[in-house]
């Protein structure tokens, strides 16, 4: 694929300009002006008629997932991170469970994907598609009403066009998507009316309405939100200079992808919300797909990893907000908190190196049984207890020099 010819001046576009330039995306503009319209008349005519029944709330929802973890799990971790490796069968299901979110094709996806990334808040050439920067109604939806120019070009995608059923995907996406995301979900409600004795025109339209366009509406303003609310509400543990924010609230309602901070700080990692209370239905099925033999090589960044990042963050706003502080501090509290900061170094690296060899061994199947494998869990567990530790002790040091108001999130 050829490239577009940039810009000469890599100067970032006005909000404003670019948008009344780029001509409308009327087929995708009118899906998301009507879809919603749509719905909201449809619900309650449909309720108005029949009432709402147990089917009809199920269908809702458990579609919600199905299609919502066929984005998260699927065109997310799986194609756009490669956050994990999964067998044929997987990689199917997953596609086309997140085509039925009406997403477009996984190359389409992923490729938008990858450039909001690797340029996020960027808008020159190339861009991030959905910029933060570019208001909140643009990030969230209102990057896809018109096609920007110039058009990024899907060199980002190599490793993936090698792939026969995602070039299919890709090339009959129009179909497929309807045929998963209001097809589906209308034969289900058909059968349904069939095997409850309802009328099929009940059963046609429940199965439409809220199998297919309400459920629609609603995973896609989800998803939508990670790009919007995601970089614009939250804490930002682990980069206070990326928008990107983590915020159990939009994690709620979008299968997990709400610690959205954690992600754009390591994105290999399978999971978004690290913590074992974190929801997080996106990791929790690939880790079942790992238990069953259904998936491999889950990404996972080392605990002592994660907290270095936030102990660097935490000492980028102390020096942001005080250049000077580690001077002022006085002679003692310069060299504790330089030694201990050695020393968490130290253990990092030493951990980093663990963690390698434990996983390798994992992935190779050896066995939990294996001596090694034990020992090294041994090692890493006395590692990171005095890891934590210290890291506790640099809190107290930091704190001791009064500087705990430079620490608030
Ligand atoms: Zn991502
Ligand atoms: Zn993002």
């Amino acid at each position: 694929m050829t490239a577009p010819t940039p810009p000469t001046n890599n100067a970032p576009h006005a909000a404003g300009a670019t948008r009344k330039r780029d001509p409308i995306n009327w087929p995708t503009s009118l899906f998301l002006i009507l879809s919603p319209i749509a719905a909201a008349v449809a619900v309650p005519l449909y309720i108005a008629d029949y009432g709402l029944s147990l089917f009809e709330i199920l269908h809702f929802v458990v579609l919600c997932y199905v299609s919502g973890l066929g984005v998260t799990v699927g065109y997310h971790r799986l194609f756009a991170h490669r956050a994990y490796k999964a067998p044929r069968a997987v990689q199917v299901i997953t596609a086309l469970a997140g085509t039925m979110t009406f997403q477009q094709s996984v190359l389409t996806w992923t490729s938008e994907h990858r450039y909001h990334h690797k340029y996020v808040d960027q808008n020159g050439f190339p861009y991030d598609p959905y910029s933060i920067t570019m208001g909140f109604f643009y990030a969230h939806m209102g990057w896809l009403l018109r096609r920007r120019s110039p058009a990024l070009p899907r060199t980002n995608v190599n490793d993936l066009q090698k792939d026969a059923f995602l070039r299919f995907q890709d090339r009959h996406i129009v179909i497929l998507m309807v045929l998963m995301g209001l097809g589906v979900p209308t034969l289900i409600g058909m059968g349904y009316a069939l095997v409850a004795g309802l009328p099929l025109a009940q059963g046609t339209l429940s199965g439409f309405i809220f199998g297919g366009i309400a459920r629609i509406v609603f995973v896609q303003h989800g998803t939508f939100f990670i790009n919007s609310l995601s970089h614009y509400m939250g804490r930002r543990p682990y980069d206070g200079e990326s928008t990107a924010r983590d915020s159990s609230f939009v994690a709620f309602f979008t299968w997990g992808e709400g610690y959205h901070n954690y992600h754009h700080a390591f994105q290999t990692d399978y999971r978004c919300g690290i913590r074992a209370w974190h929801f997080d239905p996106g990791k929790w099925v690939i880790w079942s797909l790992e238990r069953l033999g259904l998936a491999k090589k889950l990404g996972r960044i080392p605990e002592a990893t994660v907290r270095m990042s936030i102990l660097r963050e935490k000492r980028r706003r102390i020096e942001s907000s005080d250049p000077l502080w580690l001077e002022n501090a006085g002679e003692q509290v310069r060299e504790a908190v330089q030694a201990l900061e050695t020393r968490l170094e130290e253990m990092h690296g030493r951990a980093r190196v663990l963690w390698r060899e434990y996983r390798n061994l994992r992935e190779q199947r050896v066995g939990r049984r294996n001596e090694r494998i034990r020992a090294l869990r041994a090692e890493l567990r006395t590692l990171m207890d005095e890891f934590r530790e210290t890291l506790r002790r640099w809190e107290e040091v930091i704190a001791g020099a009064h500087l705990r108001p430079a620490l608030a999130q």
